[in-house]
C-alpha cells in the first residue's frame, strides 16, 4: 500500500496556500523558494497558482487523484505541514475530506492506513 496522499494531492489543488512572507525569505530562516510565491498583502505570500479560481499549487507534480507529489516537500510552508490526512493519526480531517470531495474522491478511512507502506505524510496542505 502506498501512502494515500501519493494517490491524491487534492488539497494542493483546492485551497489557497497563504503564509507569512518570512517563510520565503532565506535571511529570515525561510525555506520556501520565493520564486514559487506571490505577495497577497503586506504580511502574506501565497504559493503561485493557489489564488486561481481553480487553485493548483505550482509545486504540485503529477495528477490529482492518480499520482501526486510535492516538488518542494522538504521546503514546503508551515500551512502545508499542518494539514493532517484524515485518520493518519486516528482523527478525522474536514480539510482533507473537503479537498478530496471536490475531486470526487471518497474520504479516507482508518482502513486506508493499514499496510506496510503507510509511512510519512507526503502532501500536506493549505490555508
Ligand atoms: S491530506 Fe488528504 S486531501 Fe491532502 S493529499 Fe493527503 S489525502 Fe489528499
Ligand atoms: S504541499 Fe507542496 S504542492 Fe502541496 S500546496 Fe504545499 S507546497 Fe504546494
Amino acid at each position: 500500500m502506498s501512502h494515500p496522499c501519493l494517490r491524491c494531492g487534492a488539497c494542493c489543488a483546492h485551497f489557497r496556500v497563504a503564509f507569512h512572507w518570512s517563510e520565503a525569505e532565506a535571511f529570515m530562516g525561510g525555506t520556501v523558494p520565493p520564486e514559487l510565491t506571490e505577495r497577497i498583502d503586506p504580511h502574506r505570500v501565497a504559493m503561485r497558482g493557489t489564488q486561481a479560481r481553480q487553485p493548483h499549487c505550482v509545486a504540485l507534480q503529477g495528477a490529482v487523484g492518480t499520482a501526486a507529489s510535492c516538488s518542494i516537500y522538504a521546503q514546503r510552508p508551515s500551512v502545508c505541514r499542518e494539514v493532517i490526512p484524515a485518520w493518519e493519526f486516528g482523527a478525522p480531517s474536514a480539510q482533507c475530506d473537503k479537498a478530496r470531495a471536490a475531486y470526487g474522491l471518497a474520504p479516507l478511512t482508518p482502513e486506508d492506513w493499514i499496510g506496510p507502506d503507510a509511512g510519512e505524510p507526503v502532501l500536506p496542505q493549505s490555508a
